[in-house]
């Protein structure tokens, strides 16, 4: 079986942090990725229009390698190229077999990690000319923005039907299950006044926000469902009565019956306040109004434990001594979407830590285990066929 190279695999994560690549910005990200792609022989590379589509200024990099085993099925691997802000001039700090940032930045292992992973197995399969089946990579834009690169992601030239995604931090740890989320926005319509001079001209669209916020289940519903209100904007000045509140919010569960719930009541708690608050002007009564919208960020994933992909992952942990423990996580990723669109793709951790926050680190030698793993995985697929 083939090593990997832990100084290599570090090297490179060392190297990728400090490409600046927040969402919708990966091009130089993908430029190298390209060559990279290259370099280690695949038989096509190529980006779609996934940029164009969203505002990005490029596309998912798509690398197709044709393996020495053509009849094993193809696998997909994938990992994404953008990362949270602040993510720009990263200054990765080495310390011993430990990466972290200067504390000014995220490091970015979300999920450069998973691609310096992908890479390194790529380079083992072809220096040590394992015997592997045809693999599919996918190194996406805007995972952190919706998942908007694995949307528009140009699926027609790929081989694969399962595979895994490399975007989540426990390593050894197999993500199969993950909620679906709605995208709340709500703007509470009120009436504006004069504070001191009018006040009963007005609605206090503040108040009557608070008010149904009050009234309102949120934070964690039940063992699968969660909500939230995150962003609230509101008022002009101290002595004007604001008719205006914009707050921005989201539900997420792994049951589509609660996720629909849980948004109604969002919904419901917002028209039961507004229709109680009403004033007349010129004879006629003017009641405050609310605009409720609920949009589909990501649709639940559940990934049988009987999937062949499942099956391969783990029958690779005992061969590396490791058991993986398959579960469910509470975010989206790129692999929510991938199996709405027709894949079976599972997410394997990478050892990525404190993502989204200055104190991002990880440690090399969970790296090395995720990489050993999905080496050991391609080796397998490769021998049941051959
Ligand atoms: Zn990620």
């Amino acid at each position: 079986m083939g090593r990997i190279d832990k100084a290599r695999i570090r090297d490179l994560l060392v190297e990728l942090v400090q490409i600046d690549s927040h969402s919708r910005e990966e091009r130089e990200m993908a430029d190298r990725l390209e060559r990279e792609m290259q370099e280690l022989g695949a038989e096509r590379v190529f980006r779609d229009d996934a940029g164009e589509r969203i505002g990005g200024n490029t596309g998912n990099v798509i690398a197709l390698f044709a393996g020495s085993v053509p009849n094993a099925p193809a696998l997909l691997v994938s990992a994404h190229m953008d990362t949270v802000q602040p993510g720009k001039g990263v200054k990765p700090i080495v310390e011993g077999d430990v990466i972290r940032t200067d504390g000014t930045t995220v490091l970015g292992g979300d999920d450069k990690s998973g691609v310096a992973i992908i890479c390194e197995i790529l380079r083992v399969l072809r220096d040590e000319k394992i015997p592997h089946g045809p693999i599919d990579c996918v190194f996406t834009i805007c995972e952190e923005r919706g998942l908007s690169g694995a949307k528009h992601l140009d699926v027609a030239s790929l081989r694969a039907k399962s595979g895994v995604v490399l975007d989540s931090d426990a390593p050894g740890f197999l993500f199969t299950r993950a909620p679906g989320a709605n995208h709340i926005a709500i703007k509470v319509r009120g009436l504006e006044a004069h504070a001191g001079m009018a006040p009963e001209k007005g609605l206090n669209a503040i108040q009557i926000a608070s008010q149904a916020i009050a009234n309102m289940k949120l934070g964690r519903i039940d063992h699968e469902t969660t909500a939230n209100l995150g962003v609230i904007h509101g008022g002009t000045a101290i002595n004007v009565v604001p008719n205006l509140v914009e707050i921005q919010g989201e539900a997420r569960s792994h049951s589509e019956e609660k996720l629909a719930a849980q948004t109604d009541h969002m919904r419901k708690c917002f028209e039961d306040v507004v229709g109680n608050h009403r004033v007349a002007r010129k004879g006629e009564a003017i009641t405050a109004r609310v605009e409720f919208t609920a949009t589909r960020e990501y649709e639940a994933m559940n990934v049988p434990d009987a999937s062949p992909i499942v099956q391969l992952i783990v029958e690779a942990g005992e061969r590396c001594g490791r058991q993986v423990t398959v579960t469910g996580m509470g975010g989206g990723c790129d692999a929510n979407i991938l199996n709405r669109r027709g894949f079976q793709v599972a997410n394997l951790g990478t050892g990525m830590r404190d993502i989204h926050t200055v104190k991002e680190w990880l440690d090399v030698n969970d790296m090395v285990l995720a990489a050993e793993i999905l080496l050991e995985a391609v080796a397998i697929n490769a021998a049941r066929a051959s």
